[in-house]
């Protein structure tokens, strides 16, 4: 026998509705043991123990006589097609017969039934699925709105942060920018200091009363010229002023000289587009007579070389 029918057996073997060669079948390939056919074999032991138990309740279908005997007077005209093998003998008394048949019908009922209870857990388990499904789909749209607000989120971090690297930047230059005037600022307040000193000095010279004023006339070089040396005895400094010398080519400086047996140096200078300089002199020879000034090549030189332009004595 083909496992097809064998399988087909199983729903009449649970329901004890099989004899014969189809029972041994049925019982020789469970015994040899078919996964498949016992699970059957389990599924509708459960549905025919409950049809068992529903069946003195359920009425027989109506005309259940009537169809049977019909069906007997059919059966007995035209012989159904069956396999050789499986011929059975059509020589059975009535009683028999009707038995058989009644059995049969009974038999096909019930299966019908078991259909039935198939179809309903059937019918349970696509709705179970169906909910399943929409679970999923529901999942889905939370994940993907999810995904959604991550997005999103990313989005404004990665903002945040080009936001903060940009305040940071500009932070940064900030500092560099306030560094930077702090120098200048230290470098002001260095010069400030220098130069406050040096008019710290040159008005203790001017107040001290041992200092001595000597005049300068302009010379024939420059006649309106004029200047003045506020002189320092005991410090052996002095302050120098010009007014109105006239301005130099280029190649050419003004040089200051005091004069004791010979003329010393006492610094180059030049003047202002009013012709005005200051020169602070130091180290000036105690026995100095004379101061003057004279113009000489670019750089000045070790001794006077040039036209005298201002001078004056003690
Ligand atoms: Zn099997």
């Amino acid at each position: 026998m083909r496992h097809e029918e064998l399988e087909e057996l199983i729903p009449a073997y649970a329901l004890g509705a099989l004899d014969g060669e189809d029972l041994r079948a049925a019982e020789a390939h469970l015994q040899a043991g078919c996964p498949r056919c016992e699970r059957l074999l389990q599924e509708c032991s459960g549905v025919a123990d409950h049809l068992t138990e529903s069946l003195p309740d359920v009425p027989l279908p109506p005309r259940l006589k009537e169809r049977v005997l019909e069906r007997i007077e059919q059966e007995g005209r035209v012989e159904a097609p069956v396999p050789p093998s499986r011929r059975r003998p059509w020589l059975l008394p009535w009683g028999l017969a009707i038995g058989a048949t009644a059995a049969a019908s009974l038999l096909f009922w019930n299966g019908l039934t078991l259909r039935q209870a198939l179809e309903r857990e059937r019918a349970g388990k696509v709705e179970e699925q169906q909910t399943l499904a929409q679970d999923i789909r529901r999942l889905q749209d939370q994940l993907a709105r999810r995904e959604v607000d991550v997005t999103r989120l990313q989005a404004k971090l990665n903002e945040e942060e080009t936001r903060l690297q940009e305040q940071k930047r500009e932070a940064a230059e900030t500092v560099r920018n306030l560094q930077v005037q702090l120098q200048r600022g230290k470098a002001l307040l260095a010069s400030l200091q220098g130069r406050l000193a040096g008019q710290e000095a040159i008005i203790r010279v001017i107040e001290d009363p041992q200092s001595r004023v000597v005049t300068l006339g302009g010379l024939k070089p420059a006649p309106e010229a004029s200047g003045k040396v506020i002189w320092h005895p005991v410090q052996q400094t002095a302050l120098f002023y010009a007014h109105r010398l006239p301005a130099l080519p280029s190649d050419k400086i003004y040089q200051l000289w005091t004069i004791t047996e010979r003329p010393v140096s006492g610094g180059i200078f030049a003047v202002d587009h009013l012709g005005n300089a200051s020169v602070r002199m130091t180290a000036i020879p105690r026995q100095v007579k004379t101061f003057a000034v004279t113009i000489e090549p670019a750089g000045g030189l070790p001794q006077p070389s040039g036209a005298i332009y201002l001078a004056g004595s003690l």
